[in-house]
């Protein structure tokens, strides 16, 4: 589905509103409506329970937006967490140059994947993928373009040869999206870190950042973590929390935000052992997601050739946004940078002894890190469809995993009279004790069962006259609209076997 249709639906039945909307709004910042807090909350919880709750080697912290300034210089943030933007003369608009030549490679992917396609339908069962893009002419000479231009970016980038990535969109004749002008400026480097004043007086004032990572709320913490919970190496620290990128280039909706949610962690290793987990925590995440429900084809890997300053392995899990496959987790192997740098600019032995080896050793680290928005976007993305009836009519339905859904149930009673509504709310008070419960008695019934459709709820419990007589109830399933009448004294089983979390958690 369109992302337009998407962004749409979000404010219309109450996930997410523009910030600030009376006032137009704020580009890249958004706020999450009841719907949307209660889907978020759901997303989190499952984290959490999969990360902390089933890892007796795994707990969880959660640390200050704010941290002494120092930590962003020992991170490397303050001197290197940047992106190289280009402006376009003549549009003014502004862009990020590997994001230019990374799209422009990404055509030639796609263009790759088109030949791809055609030869399958022409040589049918008989088709040798690998085999094909070995030899055919057009296919590998596409794929050698793209490995070129992507070694030249990854290496002027390394470099910071700024000079040869605007060489580059000059030389593939990148254009404006907007203008279509090829008049650009130079390439500069600017710092993605907000800044903000801590301090009484303008004197002592000091300047402060708003945390760019939750990481390293975990990282200043390990010591205290480690004596505390009394967990030896191998462990991990779990976060959930805010972080603050100062995105010059915000488009796609809540993909790319300025105040973003994170969930991160940080697992602590013997030196030398990094890679063996890195490879665990890279099967593990994706078995996380795959649990989910959302079709194993929506996933893949993709592996960074260009390496974070502080990365000795990293790679992404991504995810098939309307947009196309883009980055929803980071799994990267920190090695020791972050924790030699603490205690190298804090002066404090950051030195762990490992009873087993009888040494004292800073630990390597392998962090998993995800954007909560950005896994909200998927599910919010993937959910929402508009299936066509048999009666002609289309239902716009969030068809999310149930045990995600922000609402699991309604109650609703068939008419609005004759005692219905009052046996209706009985149902109700005793259900919302156990799930997040809608009662509804406005309107039709079948505006109802649509009005619950479009916000994801999976069980509608409808009271009609047959009630009043013999105690059953209908229980109407949101993604075949099928229902089913049940005795109301076994409600409470049927919806706990359908929407306990445990069915999902198993597969963990
Ligand atoms: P990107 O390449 O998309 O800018 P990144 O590689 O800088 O992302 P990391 O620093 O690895 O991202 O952050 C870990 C996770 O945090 C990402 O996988 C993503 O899900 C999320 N994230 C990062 N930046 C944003 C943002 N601006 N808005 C929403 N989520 C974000």
């Amino acid at each position: 589905m369109e992302i337009k249709k998407i962004i749409s639906h979000a404010k219309e039945y109450g996930f997410i509103f523009p910030s600030s909307d009376i006032y137009e709004g704020l580009s890249a910042v958004y706020d999450y409506a009841h719907n949307g807090v209660e889907l978020k909350n759901n997303i989190k919880n499952y984290w959490w329970k999969a990360m902390v709750d089933l890892h007796s080697n795994i707990v969880g912290i959660d640390s200050a937006i704010f941290m002494h300034p120092t930590t962003w210089k020992a991170s490397g943030h303050v001197d290197a967490f940047n992106d190289p933007l280009i402006d376009n003369k003549d549009s003014k608009l502004r862009y990020r140059a590997d994001s230019l030549v990374e799209e422009y490679c990404e055509k030639l992917d796609n263009k790759i994947l088109k030949e791809i396609s055609k030869a399958k339908k022409r040589f049918g069962k008989d088709f040798d993928q690998k085999k094909f893009i070995e030899t055919n002419p057009k296919v590998s000479k596409l794929k050698k373009k793209v490995e070129k231009i992507l070694n030249r970016l990854n290496t002027s980038l390394e470099n910071s040869d700024l000079n040869d990535v605007r060489n580059l969109i000059i030389e593939l004749e990148i254009a404006c999206e907007k203008s279509g002008s090829k008049n650009w400026s130079d390439v500069k480097q600017f710092n993605l870190m907000f800044s903000t004043k801590l301090g009484a007086t303008s004197g002592s004032m000091t300047e402060i950042f708003l945390r760019p990572e939750t990481a390293q709320g975990i990282f200043v913490n390990f010591l205290n973590v480690q004596k505390t919970s009394r967990l030896r190496v191998p462990f991990g620290i779990a976060q959930v929390g805010k972080a603050f990128r100062n995105e010059i280039i915000a488009r796609q909706f809540i993909f790319r935000m300025k105040e973003f949610e994170q969930m991160e962690m940080q697992f602590f290793v013997p030196p030398g052992t990094q890679k063996e987990w890195y490879k665990k925590w890279m099967n593990k995440r994706m078995e996380w997601h795959k649990s989910i429900g959302m079709g194993s084809e929506n996933y893949r890997f993709k592996n960074h050739e260009k390496l974070a300053h502080y990365a000795d392995a990293a790679c992404d899990i991504e995810f098939k946004f309307p947009f196309g496959f883009r980055e929803l987790e980071g799994i990267h192997s920190r090695t020791d940078f972050d924790l030699s740098n603490h205690e190298r600019f804090s002066g404090k032995n950051l030195k762990y002894f490992d009873p087993k080896l009888e040494k004292n050793y800073i630990p390597y680290v392998v962090e998993t890190s995800i954007g909560l928005d950005r896994i909200f976007l998927a599910v919010l993305s993937w959910s929402l469809r508009e299936d066509k009836l048999n009666d002609g009519t289309t239902r716009k339905v969030l068809k999310f995993p149930v045990f995600l859904a922000p609402i699991k149930l309604a109650v609703l009673p068939l008419v609005k009279k004759d005692g219905l509504p009052q046996y209706a709310k009985k149902i109700f008070d005793d259900l919302k004790l156990s799930y997040s419960t809608q009662y509804d008695e406005k309107d039709a019934i079948g505006r109802r069962y649509r009005r619950q459709d479009a916000i994801g709820t999976p069980f509608c419990v409808t009271i009609d006259y047959t009630t009043l007589d013999d105690d059953t109830v209908t229980l109407r399933d949101r993604d075949h609209m099928k229902q089913e009448r049940i005795p109301l004294a076994s409600l409470e089983n049927i919806l706990n076997e359908k929407l306990n979390v445990r069915n999902w958690l198993r597969a963990n």
